[in-house]
């Protein structure tokens, strides 16, 4: 999702991770900055963020203790995703001639990483209008980024090239090899991945891994809060089902949340009431949708059958949820034993793993409609 307050990616405007950017902070000044390097981390973990503030730390000529001056020169630049030596790759799509290399993008790039650095890569194909292509860091782009790191550097100082999601790099990202193994002096690789299983063998093995850990749910609240004055208690709760992915809980600031509350008590009354026609509805409907809703309204779910988990074991537990939904989950524990909850979860787990990858959602949500009746035996009334 891309808001529409732009940000800044000085280390002070990254959510969390001070152990990373300590970590980063102490090898830049100890100049013992690694020349190939992975920031590996999972969607929503800030990996890009941390990439861009460390670059421009780096470059920056009035370095503080604990971040780039933001006002010299270079870091202006910096800011703008302008500096003549920090140079990015990423996927494109192609269409006709555009889209062979990522600075045919560029312009699209700016506005989209400066308004949101947590997106996704998903959304930034639907950014560039990418529809049903598939996004490719191509063999031209590689060409490319071999000819640029070959020119001396504009200002003296680091030439940087970040690349943003190199899974989609193919077999081309071969012809990077010799460049990564024996940079031109002073020049440095920053990749920033998702999934190290999706990297070729011959890059992985060539750079030095820097583990990037999903946020604490509390900076992701806080940072909803002073973000977007939203009230603490509504800022926990987006917290605290977006495992750790701030990009998730942007996506959960929408609407959505109110959408996949209603939609919820929905299902579960027609399930619960093993009212057939009514699940089977909600099934075909919920199918016509895309994967990201989907994803997001099991998210939802999961959350709530968590919640109802901690509600029936702890006593006086204070539920991350709505009085509406409190009332709810009330309802539903009255028909459930820990252990069918326990199995609930489960099935949302793994549902939420067959959407993610292409299953058929009218397939995915009726399994879990029948789950979900079963648990209820026909016993409780939600209106
Ligand atoms: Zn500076």
């Amino acid at each position: 999702m891309f808001t529409k307050h732009p940000q800044t990616m000085q280390f002070a405007d990254i959510i969390g991770q001070e152990a990373v950017k300590s970590y980063l902070l102490k090898n830049a000044r100890q100049d013992s900055v690694s020349h190939a390097q992975l920031f590996l981390g999972a969607e929503g973990s800030g990996n890009l963020a941390l990439a861009l503030a460390y670059a421009q730390y780096l470059n920056c000529t009035n370095k503080q203790p604990a971040d780039s001056c933001g006002r010299c020169n270079s870091c202006q630049m910096s800011l703008k995703l302008a500096h003549p030596d920090i140079h990015f790759s990423y996927p494109t799509v192609t269409v006709g001639s555009k889209g062979k290399k990522s600075t045919d993008y560029m312009a699209e790039w700016r506005q989209a990483v400066l308004q949101n650095p947590y997106m996704n890569v998903f959304e930034w194909l639907q950014f560039i209008k990418a529809e049903n292509k598939q996004g490719n860091i191509t063999a031209e782009e590689c060409d490319e980024i071999v000819r640029k790191l070959n020119l001396t550097s504009f200002q003296g100082a680091y030439k940087i090239l970040i690349i943003w999601m190199p899974e989609y790099l193919g077999k081309e990202g071969n012809k990077l090899l010799k460049v990564i193994e024996e940079p031109p002096a002073g020049t440095l690789f920053l990749l920033v991945a998702e999934n190290a299983d999706a990297l070729l063998a011959t890059i992985l093995s060539r750079t030095q891994l820097l583990r990037i850990p999903p946020l604490n749910p509390p900076d992701i609240a806080v940072n909803l809060h002073n973000r977007f004055q939203l009230p603490h208690q509504a800022a926990r709760q987006i917290a605290a089902q977006c495992n750790g992915n701030y990009n998730a809980a942007l996506r959960l600031m929408s609407n959505a949340n109110v959408n996949n509350r209603q939609l919820l008590t929905g299902w579960l009354n027609a399930c619960l009431q093993n009212n057939v026609p009514q699940f089977a509805q909600f099934t075909e409907e919920i199918a016509e949708t895309g994967r990201e809703i989907q994803k997001n309204f099991i998210g939802y779910c999961l959350h709530f059958f968590h919640e109802c988990l901690r509600l029936s074991m702890l006593p006086n537990y204070e539920a991350l949820l709505e009085k509406d939904e409190i009332q709810t989950a009330n309802r539903f524990l009255q028909s459930l034993n820990y252990n069918s909850l326990e199995e609930l979860v489960q099935a949302f787990e793994k549902a939420d793993e067959h959407i993610a990858r292409n299953a058929n959602p009218k397939i995915v949500f009726f399994n879990l409609s029948i789950r979900l009746a079963d648990t209820g035996q026909g016993k409780i009334s939600f209106t």
